[in-house]
This record gives structure tokens, sequence and C-alpha cells, in this order.
């Protein structure tokens, strides 16, 4: 587990390539040394100084003392039978969860969905995260190393085939625009050739609608989901309060504006609730919105939970919504959830202990 004063010390998974060369540098070591410590972490598997016999042992030593690792450990972990398994991590005595989606048969994409808080302020009211309330902000090192832990669980694997990450998405517990600049480097760090080297195009930052941090997630070279969930303001306020600070039309103006590279689409989740934003007008609505902008919609029955007034929509109604939007020329896919039975499903995040009481209708 991480130590209580993680965030007091700079832990190595927290550095880019470059930052460790000057740190390298300052303690008179030569620049290539950091491509060899990058080589042991993020493509060896390796955290211990001990274990890394290419570097003198004064060395060694002298990284145990400044720059020591701790290696990052989850405390609980689930395996739902389609195999998505959830990990608990404790941040302060506060959980926070990643999950770990392996590929299914003729794919080749293993997602990891990671954590950005510990809690979540926003309140969202099909998100069972919003019933536990604000929580801390993950250091850039606790994003690296819920990787680096699951990684270390899954034994190491080097390529899809064994089942290695290929894929992240900021969409786990908490608001990532509100822990914008560990996020952002983060994403970076997943992004570093010389390190674990996930394309930017296979790095998927998610908002319920922050804003000023989507603006300037527009300069990097990331992809960007939106949580929409809704087809008109007082609806969408509803079901997510932020709504009510930075309204749709503030909202669809920013996605229209907001500079792609070639071919890329901006992600919009859609959750369907039974009766509140899942009618054919609800779709028609959507469609008008964001007509012009380039984006491909996601589906997402609601993962029912005891957190949640909500219901799921009906498969019959998913279905409709789903025709309709691709009446109107969009690309839409229905999402099938993945580790329902162990409350990992989307939505679920942060009922580790509660697992066992959730069940799909
Ligand atoms: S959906 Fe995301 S932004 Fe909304 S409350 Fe849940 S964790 Fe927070």
């Amino acid at each position: 587990m991480y130590p209580n004063d993680i965030e007091a010390q700079r832990h190595p998974f927290s550095y880019s390539y470059e930052e460790l060369k000057d740190f390298l540098a300052a303690h008179d070591f030569p620049a290539y040394r950091a491509g060899q410590l990058f080589e042991w972490w993020y493509k060896k598997g390796v955290a211990s100084y001990e274990e890394m016999l290419n570097l003198p042992k004064d060395m060694r030593k002298l990284l145990a003392d400044i720059l020591p690792c701790p290696l990052p450990a989850f405390t609980h972990k689930e395996q739902a039978p389609d195999g998505t398994t959830k990990y608990q991590f404790v941040k302060n005595q506060r959980g926070f969860e990643a999950v770990y989606i392996p590929a299914v048969a003729g794919s080749k994409t293993n997602t990891l969905c990671i954590s950005s808080q510990s809690g979540c302020p926003l309140g969202c009211r099909f998100c069972y995260t919003a019933s536990l309330g604000a929580g801390q902000n993950l250091e850039v090192s606790e994003f690296i190393g819920q990787y680096w832990a699951i990684w270390r669980d899954l034994n190491f694997p080097k390529t899809a085939a064994e089942g290695k990450v290929t894929n992240i998405v900021f969409m786990g517990m908490g608001e990532p625009m509100l822990n914008e600049e560990n996020v952002r480097r983060a994403a970076y760090l997943f992004n570093e050739q010389k390190g674990l080297d996930i394309s930017s195009r296979r790095i998927t930052i998610s908002s319920a609608g922050i804003l000023p941090g989507i603006e300037r997630l527009s300069n990097t070279p990331f992809q960007l989901a939106i949580s929409l969930n809704a087809s008109f303001d007082e609806e969408r306020s509803q079901v997510m309060p932020i709504n009510k600070r930075y309204p749709l039309k503030d909202l669809v103006a920013l996605l229209r504006r907001y500079p792609l590279p070639n071919r890329r689409r901006i992600t919009i989740e859609y959750v369907l609730l039974n009766g509140v934003n899942d009618t054919v007008q609800d779709a028609r609505r959507v469609a008008d919105l964001l007509r012009g902008i380039p984006v491909k919609i996601n589906l997402i029955r609601l993962n029912p939970h005891e957190a949640t007034i909500y219901r799921p929509s009906t498969p019959k109604q998913v279905e409709i919504f789903q025709q309709t939007l691709m009446d109107a020329g969009y690309t839409v896919i229905v999402r099938q959830p993945r580790g329902l039975e162990a409350h990992a499903a989307c939505g679920m995040l942060g009922a580790f202990d509660d697992a066992a009481n959730c069940q799909e209708e």
C-alpha cells in the first residue's frame, strides 16, 4: 500500500522522462541512466533498485535514499464472471477503484478504467460514486500506480494477447477536470514513448462538462469523452447538477469549436434512464444538439444500484433510441455492461463492500 505520506514525497512514477534526466543530472548521473530506469519500471515491471543490476551499486543505494519507490498496491480485488476485475486502493482511509476490462473474443483491446479522485462532489444522480461525496485528488504517481499494481497482478503481460493494458480511460471515480493537472500529467506519462508508450488515441479523458478544463484539454493529443445524459437543460440539470453551472448551450458550443485531428471524434456517453431521458423526442433533440460535431455516441443502459432513484431503460427503449440516432446519421454503440457482478460497471464504483447487495434487475 502507499505510505500515508506519499503526497509529501516525489515518487519516481510521477517523473516524466525529461524530469528524471534533470533529476539525475543534478546528482551527477548521466542522462542515459534515465532510459535504464524507465526500462526497468515500465518495460520490465521492476521497481526495486536492488534488482537493477545494470546500475552501479552506489547509484542504486543513493536512489533508494533520495528517490524511494514504494510499490503501489491494491487492498482488495474482485473478479466478475466476464473477467472484468475491480481493484480497490486506499488513500487516507478512503477507497478508490480501478477496473481492468479484458478484451472480448475478436478484440485486442484490454482497457483500464482509472479513478481521479477518491469520491466525487458533482452529484450525478445515476452514479454510485456521487453518494460518497467529495474525495481527495489522486497524485500522478497514484494514477501510474493503479496501472502498475494491476500490471503486476496480471503477472506483467508484455503483449495485448497476454492481457497487457492497451487503453486507458479516465472514467473511474471522480471528475477528471477537478484534478486536471495531475490527470494531464498522468496521461502524458502513460503516453511517454520511453515508458508505458500507450498511444494518445487510446487514452480517453472523460468529463461531466467542466468547461474550462475541457478547453485546456483541447491543447493535448488525448481523446475527449463527454458524459451528456440529457437532451435539454432542465432534464440535464436534474440528472447532472453541474449543468446549472455549465449549461448545455455552452457545452455544445465548446464541443463545436473543439479542435480535433483528422478522423478523430469526441465520444458522447449517454446513460439511459427509464422515463427520464430515453424517449424518441430525447433522441431527436440529442441528434439536433450534436449536429455537425464529429462524435460517436455510446449508449449505456443504467447499471442499477441502491444509491440511485433511477431505473434502467427497457431493452426496447434502448433499441429505439439507438435507431433514432442512427437514422439521423450518427455512429451509435450500445455498451454492454462489464463487471456488473463485481459492482464494477459504469456508474457503480465506490461500493466495494456492498458488491454482493447489488443485482441487475
Ligand atoms: S458520473 Fe462522474 S462526475 Fe458524475 S458524480 Fe459520478 S464520478 Fe462524479
